[in-house]
Formats: C-alpha cells, sequence, structure tokens
C-alpha cells in the first residue's frame, strides 16, 4: 500500500459490500432455489447446498457459489444438479428474480453520504459486480446514487467475470485513472484478485459480506468492517481531507 498516497478512484463489489449481504440475499438465494427447484423441496436443498448456502436460512458461506458467482455460473451448476430448466432459461430466470431484489438491498451505510463525501475529494466512483449490468443500474437508480457513480459493470458488460481485471481496467481507463491510483474494494476474494490482477494501489476486503478475516487475509493490503471505515482507512483523517 502506497504511503501518503490518496486513491484517485474506489472500485466497490456491490453485494457484501455496497449492501449487507446476508440481510439483503439470505432470502433471495432462498427464492432463488425455490425458482430452479419448482417445488421439489429436496431438490432446492440440494441445491442451496451446493450453491454454498444454508437449506434453511440462505446463509452463504465465504466465496461460495451463490456468494461469488453470476446468474449464468449459478444457472449452469443448478441445471447441472437436476434443475429441470435449461442454462439459458434458468439464467434469464435468475437474472429476473435478482432485478426484482433491488428494493429488498440493505444498504451498509447511508450510501449516498459516503459516495457524497469521496466525491468531494475527488474520488471517481465505480462499482464492479457479478450481478448483471440492469441490476447494478436499477440499483443505483433506486438508492439515489445515479449522480454519484461514474462507472457500472456488471457480469454482461463485455469486460470479463471476475477475478479476471477486464471491469477493473475499464473503470480506470473510462476515469482516465492508473490502475495504481486506485482502490478496490470487496468482501470476497475474488474481488481482491481482480484488484491484485489489475494493478490496484490498495486492496481493502469489508466483512459485511460472505468474507471472513481468515478468508480475506494475505490476499488484501487491509480488512476493515465494513465501508463505513473506509474514509478512515484511506484518508487517515476523514476530517481534514
Ligand atoms: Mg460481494
Amino acid at each position: 500500500m502506497p504511503e501518503q498516497a490518496r486513491p484517485g478512484g474506489i472500485l466497490f463489489d456491490k453485494d457484501g459490500t455496497l449492501f449487507d449481504y446476508a440481510k439483503s440475499w439470505s432470502a433471495i438465494n432462498l427464492d432463488a432455489a425455490r425458482l430452479a427447484a419448482q417445488g421439489d423441496s429436496a431438490l432446492g436443498t440440494t441445491l442451496l447446498e451446493m450453491g454454498g448456502a444454508h437449506p434453511e436460512t440462505g446463509l452463504a458461506a465465504a466465496d461460495c457459489l451463490l456468494a461469488a458467482g453470476n446468474a449464468a455460473e449459478i444457472a449452469a451448476a443448478w441445471v447441472a444438479h437436476g434443475s429441470s430448466f435449461t442454462v439459458a432459461g434458468l439464467t434469464g430466470l435468475l437474472d429476473e428474480l435478482f432485478c426484482k431484489a433491488v428494493s429488498r438491498m440493505v444498504p451498509v451505510t447511508n450510501l449516498p453520504a459516503l459516495l457524497t463525501r469521496l466525491k468531494a475529494r475527488g474520488v471517481r466512483i465505480g462499482i464492479a459486480s457479478s450481478d448483471s449490468e440492469r441490476a447494478i443500474a436499477d440499483t443505483v437508480a433506486h438508492f439515489g446514487l445515479p449522480t454519484l457513480v461514474d462507472f457500472i459493470a456488471g457480469y454482461d458488460s463485455g469486460f470479463g467475470y471476475k477475478p479476471e481485471p477486464g471491469m477493473f481496467a475499464a473503470f480506470c481507463a473510462a476515469c482516465g485513472i492508473a490502475p495504481h491510483e486506485v482502490a478496490m474494494v470487496g468482501d470476497n476474494l475474488h474481488d481482491m484478485e481482480m484488484g491484485r490482477r489489475g494493478g490496484a494501489g490498495w486492496r481493502i476486503g469489508v466483512l459485511t459480506g460472505t468474507g471472513t478475516p481468515e478468508s480475506l487475509a494475505g490476499n488484501s493490503d487491509l480488512v476493515i468492517e465494513s465501508i463505513a471505515d473506509l474514509e478512515l482507512a484511506l484518508f487517515a483523517d476523514p476530517s481534514n481531507g
């Protein structure tokens, strides 16, 4: 981590980073499995367990398929494990479910306030998610962030999937900033790995998703409780930026 340097851009993961994963996604995971299993509760349990989520609570384990995968990856795995949809058909249904889930997202902190303060420091803001671009755009609109977010990329935006560095590189290009000027913030290893491959100046893990201090240690420069602590971590004195 460069000393004294301050980031010119911050690329955020969405789920588990801007939004509390357990509060937002546990129930949606249950809905997704129910949908894929079409009323077969034994199959639903199988799909949740193979996806890394508890079959009753929907809580997901660190870096599991449901926490880190995109709709196409989840659909492919679930069809292979017994869902009777086609992969393309189930991908479409999951994308639809996830888009409708926007209003169920629980922000980790006051997002407009945090992003407004970061913008006031001249920081460019991006969101890179394994969700679809439409779901990200709907989320940004729903939470009043359109004027605060400079860049979004989803798994279907054409920049590749995490942990490939494509979304990170696209953010740098879109904002005209060098990779070493960017802080990558996320709750999963694939976020930290995308930052590493992309050449991020800072890789910051947060504990509001499925990652743990153990799962993130060694693959991040710093692990903080949540993005509420981000300014303190990056700017030392948040009142004197
Ligand atoms: Mg995440």
